[in-house]
């Protein structure tokens, strides 16, 4: 395996990355070179598991409604959950709201300006901690995301897994070593775009790359190889079967309120199913839990399948679409809402998938 000497290559890495930023690095994105410790904090949560391309509303939005914490921490959670709809993982929303509420009543909106008090912080890791204290207050800490796994891996042709515990370890390590100290906020973001325009997941720009003479994938012919990854969980399949029922221009809702998946969201009442299911089998469950009263009801269309991936789940979903003749006591949780009003609550995506197809109640 060809290789140039390791100690050759951290002398000659951030010196060409520092290069590579100043004169080709042309990514923008609005929150970049950004001083503001609450812009930066926001932008970070919202690009945790998101795709900048779909983070980057979410974020011009957030940073409309709420310009600063004080605005973000009075508003109520439901408006803040609307705001989040669609971008998943929605713990990282509910943290965002306790971690807003947190600086704005207890340290008077002044974000703190250490790591270890930002690692304090609900919802934030060390990478999180990594990029704001950079960005914000020029704390010599590297981040170490996606991008930098893969940007490292390559070059320094390192075969751990980048999600195993060691392979965290050794490559945050070696980060922490490349670090620029005086310039922690440049050179993070220095390697982070590099990662995302040039050593990019699949056909990075390796004969025009400035690292081409030093990077031990290219030179081996094992860019494809690298970064390792552990073996990939295995996915659960779920089936959810909704009851969408209506009286007149009404329509039955409730919140999740449950340990599990889209705590907080809204849905129509839900019955799971260890396997796949029919409607005559669900509407007879639903009869037995009370949902339901035999001749009160009429079910008049079913969707069709209707999926949703998760990073450890697969959704698979149904919608019933049933017609009550005579308005019913509702259960505990339960809310009647208009198909005016609907838009207002913030669905998990498979909702939002079917009330947007053509099967909409
Ligand atoms: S040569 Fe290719 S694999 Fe190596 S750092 Fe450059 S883009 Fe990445």
């Amino acid at each position: 395996m060809k290789r140039t000497s390791q100690y050759d290559q951290e002398n000659k890495f951030t010196t060409l990355l520092l290069k590579w930023n100043r004169e080709q690095n042309t990514r923008k994105m609005p929150w970049k070179g950004e001083k503001d410790p609450y812009k930066i904090w926001l932008s970070e949560i919202i690009l945790q598991q998101t795709r900048v391309e779909q983070g980057l509303n979410y974020y011009n939005n957030f940073i409309k409604t709420f310009p600063d914490v004080h605005k973000l921490a009075k508003a109520p959670d439901k408006k803040i959950f609307k705001l989040w709809e669609g971008l998943g993982y929605y713990t990282r929303c509910r943290n965002l709201i306790v971690t807003a509420r947190y600086i704005s009543k207890e340290l008077n909106g002044k974000f703190p300006g250490t790591y270890e008090e930002i690692k304090a912080l609900k919802g934030i890791g060390p990478y999180t901690a990594a990029a704001i204290g950079s960005f914000a207050f020029n704390l010599p800490h590297a981040v170490i995301d996606g991008n930098v796994f893969r940007v490292l891996a390559r070059i320094f042709g390192i075969n751990k897994p980048a999600d195993s515990t060691d392979g965290k370890h050794f490559f945050t390590e070696l980060a922490n070593k490349l670090l620029d100290k005086k310039q922690p906020g440049l050179f993070n973001q220095a390697i982070m775009d590099f990662g995302a325009v040039v050593c990019k997941p699949a056909a990075p720009f390796c004969t025009k790359c400035i690292f081409k003479n030093n990077c031990i994938a290219f030179l081996n012919n094992k860019v494809n190889e690298l970064p390792i990854k552990k073996k990939k969980n295995s996915i659960k399949k779920r089936w959810f079967y909704y009851l969408i029922m209506e009286y007149k221009n009404e329509i039955v809702i409730r919140q999740r309120k449950e340990k599990d998946i889209w705590l907080q969201l809204y849905e129509f009442p839900m019955i799971e199913a260890v396997k796949e299911s029919d409607q005559k089998n669900i509407l007879q469950q639903a009869e037995k839990k009370g949902w339901l009263e035999k001749k009160n009801y009429k079910a008049i269309a079913i969707s069709r399948l209707i999926k949703q991936q998760l990073s450890h789940q697969l959704i698979v979903g149904q919608f019933i679409q049933i017609r009550i003749n005579q308005k019913p006591a509702l259960k505990n949780d339960w809310l009647w809402t208009t198909k005016n009003k609907i838009g207002k609550y913030a669905f998990p995506g498979i909702i939002n998938q079917y009330l947007k197809a053509k099967v909409r109640p």
